[in-house]
């Protein structure tokens, strides 16, 4: 019953950056920072369930078409959000304020993004498994070549 409680659910496992196997064990060895490279050091498998996080070379490619989405919605977003609070029109250049509020509000948010792109990406790939402490993860071992490794 305790254990039910406890457990997350998809969403937030995602939005926390959390092993999709567990949603417990946390995917970065560090807090989001504007340190690029620490930013993005992951554990190599989950510090809980023993997950791998990158579950074979190059893996984290396709992330880039993720972070694409993501910043599209965002700018959807604050473009909806700017035109409600602030308003837009052809005969002034708020339009362009908005551009470079923009370009400001995607750059400073960067460091959050690629590690959500991340989470989103491997969640797609490896299944929840709420016995996790029963079953041991899926051996990945020959699809990882260390000199790869982080390698994309
Ligand atoms: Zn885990």
């Amino acid at each position: 019953m305790a254990e039910e409680k406890g457990r997350r659910s998809y969403l937030l496992s995602v939005l926390g950056c959390r092993c999709p196997r567990c949603r417990e064990g946390k995917l970065f060895q560090y807090g989001v920072s504007a340190n690029l490279k620490k930013n993005m050091t992951m554990n190599e498998t989950c510090p809980l369930c023993g997950q791998a996080t990158e579950i074979e070379v190059g893996f984290y490619y396709g992330t880039s078409y993720v972070s694409y989405v993501l910043t599209i919605a965002l700018s959807v977003a604050s473009l909806i959000a700017w035109w409600i609070i602030i308003g837009l029109s052809v005969n002034d250049n708020r339009f362009f304020y908005w551009l470079g509020f923009n370009a400001i509000l995607l750059i400073v948010l960067q460091p959050w993004l690629m590690r959500l792109s991340r989470s989103v990406w491997i969640s797609w790939f490896v299944r929840y498994d709420p016995q996790w402490k029963e079953h041991k993860p899926v051996d990945v071992s020959e699809r990882i070549n260390k000199d790869q490794g982080t390698n994309w």
